[in-house]
């Protein structure tokens, strides 16, 4: 049992070189092109500092904070599945000569990689997914070896954004389990740290290596607060009593007709979705016809070509796409793999163009209104 600790601010990159010295790349939330995304972190520069994101359905923006925080913002349009199930990857390649064929299998590799800034949704997000590619028959050998040898670094969020509804589904804000080191960021004027839980030996071992001390009474009940403060803020909610009842029961709710209306089927929302993990494979030859590969892509259940069986598309209008897209992530996902497939990111409702929010279609299903909060008033630092 390990007690909270504090890692202040000025010695947070020792965090980076301990990763870095057990030879990890360290990736994690940087700035670039209006967006908060995951990329290579070369030092704690590179991380967001003094920024915040703003959401709603359809919109999101960066904004400065007033203070540097480096983990003031919420999430952004990327997830940690870029790295473990990525969008591309090539199965195989063939090649002809004469009659002789030759099928060359791939050495897919696995770097050693840290994660930095996971948030507590994000981490639900990588749980669903592991039973997805490691929890059946079948084993993805790829998502194994990547996800086997990552370290998580996780933190909790500070602020809840308008498009947030984790608390909701029980994914957060604040993470109990499934990280190495979980991390809660206090800014007080000049006092900036880092109250530092640790969730297994090589989070203790790779602690060690940083400059850190036992955490105060009164640093641990601030973190608390922080986390209650943070599922106080949540824009949204979602409503999960008798949920795959409900949707099983309402298959030819008119609402369904309503949302299609208003679906351009982009599939913007599958894309950014953590859990989402659909493929198709794709095959090229060369126009000698002496050299093949198949390739595998993430896929989205909003084309016509997802459900293309001998024929036709099973799922040949809107209506059913988006029915069975929404159906799939909070019903069906449960019978399947045991739990919801959907962890209240809010990136699907961010990231929509027209802005189509979940969380209100299932209101509307239920018979409700509006379910949304009116967003808290934010200070400066994006704190109720
Ligand atoms: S369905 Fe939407 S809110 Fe739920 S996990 Fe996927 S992107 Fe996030
Ligand atoms: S719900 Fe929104 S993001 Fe998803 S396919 Fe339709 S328009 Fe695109």
């Amino acid at each position: 049992m390990h007690e909270p600790s504090i890692l202040r601010r000025e010695h947070f990159d020792q965090l980076l070189d301990a990763l870095k010295n057990r030879g990890y790349q360290v990736f994690g939330p940087t700035v670039r092109d209006g967006a908060i995304v995951y990329d290579e972190l070369g030092s704690a520069a590179d991380l967001p500092v003094g920024w915040t994101d703003e959401q709603e359905g359809g919109a999101y923006r960066l904004r400065k904070r007033n203070d540097t925080a480096l983990f003031g913002y919420v999430v952004g349009p990327q997830s940690w599945k870029k790295f473990l199930h990525h969008s591309a990857v090539r199965l195989w390649q063939a090649n002809r000569s004469g009659t002789k064929l030759q099928i060359g299998e791939e050495r897919q590799t696995a770097p050693k990689m840290a994660f930095l800034g996971v948030r507590a949704c994000e981490l639900h997000a990588i749980a669903i997914q592991d039973k997805v590619f490691l929890g059946g028959y079948f084993v993805d050998p790829l998502y194994k070896a990547r996800r086997e040898g990552a370290v998580i670094v996780e933190v909790n969020c500070g602020q809840a954004g308008n498009t947030c509804f984790c608390a909701s589904m029980n994914a957060g804000p604040t993470a109990t389990s499934g990280f190495d080191l979980a991390l809660t960021e206090i800014i007080e004027g000049a006092d900036h740290y880092f109250m530092t839980e640790v969730g297994t030996p090589l989070g203790a071992e790779i602690l060690l290596e940083v400059l850190h001390r036992p955490a105060e009474q009164s640093e641990q009940e601030k973190a608390v607060n922080i986390h209650a403060r943070t599922a106080q803020q949540m824009g949204r909610a979602l409503d999960t009593v008798g949920i795959k009842e409900l949707l099983y029961h309402n298959y030819e709710h008119p609402r369904w007709d309503d949302v299609a209306a208003r679906c351009l089927t982009c599939g913007n929302c599958t894309m950014v979705c953590p859990t989402c993990f659909c493929t198709t494979v794709e095959d090229t030859t060369d126009l000698k016809g002496e050299y093949a590969e198949r390739w595998q892509r993430w896929d989205s259940c909003f084309t016509s070509d997802f459900s293309y069986t001998h024929g036709g598309s099973v799922r040949a209008t809107v209506k059913s796409r988006y029915r069975q897209w929404m159906t799939h992530k909070l019903a069906t996902w449960i019978d399947q793999f045991g739990t919801s497939g959907c962890v209240g990111c809010g990136r699907c409702i961010t990231w929509c163009p027209v802005g189509i929010d979940i969380t209100e279609e299932v209101h509307a299903i239920r018979g409700n209104g509006r379910p949304t909060k009116a967003p808290a008033e934010k200070d400066d630092h994006g704190n109720a």
